[in-house]
């Protein structure tokens, strides 16, 4: 593989160079935003979802992006293209910028914007055969109305201590339970499970980020003709549904097979769930933006 290119306010810079001040405010106070997307053979995957949802998380936080929307898009598929990738993983980062040590965002200037672009899998290929463990932990969701998810913000702690969670008992990853016992997400996936011929997911207002992935499976189980409902459920329905899946960009459609120890189905992958992750890996090479042909103005140095 040749340099790494990592775009850093207005410039490309090599992986090694690419470095913000110890005052940032993402740093300090993890006071900013950020977007995990797939590339899949040279196509930005729902692209323009996950602009929105960044746009929408400035907004909500005021923050002052310094490129427009379209502008922001076109500078992430020109870092694709500057590190020669055709199936990858991209970050992008906001940050409030360099501020003082105190809180006060108003004092910082300039947003910083970093755009990552690296090759990812997140759980070794097998496991999309095989499906992986999973337990609930003890770690509640933030309440959404106390720290909104819509807001993709750099505050994931939460979300850090359900993965640390995950690791003390030796699974890969985690469920998390809202404040009410209900079931919320994962540490960076959102959940599905099939029962009575209904695949459900947990509503957005009980704590789970709506995913771009989670609205792709929805749309793609509707065109399917299942009943889809964003329902609550508990533990007891996970523990007691015929299968159960995790979906997110890092993650795409990966079963679950096991909860606290209970065997869901009959251990193995689904037949709903495959169908689904096969109509899912169709749809990540069409619908998005490719990278070959960008028309942008903006010059990066
Ligand atoms: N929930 C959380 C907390 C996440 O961080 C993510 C990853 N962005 C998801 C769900 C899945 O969302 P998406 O499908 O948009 O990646």
């Amino acid at each position: 593989m040749g340099d790494q290119w990592i775009f850093l306010n207005n410039e490309f810079v090599k992986k090694e160079d690419a470095k913000i001040s110890v005052y940032d405010h993402g740093f300090l106070y993890g006071d900013g935003i950020f977007e995990g997307i797939r590339v899949y053979s040279g196509n930005i995957f729902r692209l323009n979802e996950h602009m929105k949802r960044l746009y929408e998380s400035a907004r909500s936080i005021l923050l002052n992006m310094p490129y427009t929307q379209e502008e922001m898009t076109d500078l992430t598929v020109k870092t694709v293209e500057k590190n020669g990738l055709d199936d990858a993983y991209i970050r992008l980062v906001v940050s409030r910028g360099v501020g003082d040590l105190g809180l006060d965002p108003y004092k910082c200037k300039e947003a910083n914007v970093v755009i990552i672009v690296e090759p990812l899998s997140i759980f070794p290929k097998h496991l999309y055969e095989t499906g992986i463990d999973i337990v609930t932990v003890p770690t509640r969701r933030n309440r959404p109305d106390v720290l909104s998810p819509k807001v993709k913000s750099l505050n994931y702690l939460n979300n850090v201590l359900v993965k640390i969670e995950a690791h003390l008992a030796n699974v890969s990853e985690a469920l998390m339970l809202n404040d009410q016992g209900y079931v919320a997400e994962g540490s960076a996936d959102n959940v599905f499970i099939y029962k009575n011929k209904k695949l459900l997911t947990p509503p957005g207002y009980l704590g789970a980020l709506e995913g771009v992935t989670r609205n792709v499976i929805i749309e793609i189980a509707e065109e399917l003709g299942y009943d889809v409902r964003e329902e609550p459920f508990t533990r007891h329905d996970v523990y007691t549904a015929d299968e159960v899946f995790l979906t997110g960009t890092a993650a795409e459609v990966i079963a679950v097979v096991k909860v606290d120890g209970r065997e869901i189905g009959d251990g193995q992958p689904g037949e709903h769930t495959n169908r689904l992750l096969e109509c899912f890996r169709e749809k990540v090479l069409s619908d998005g933006v490719k990278v070959k042909g960008s028309s942008s103005s903006l010059s990066v140095s």
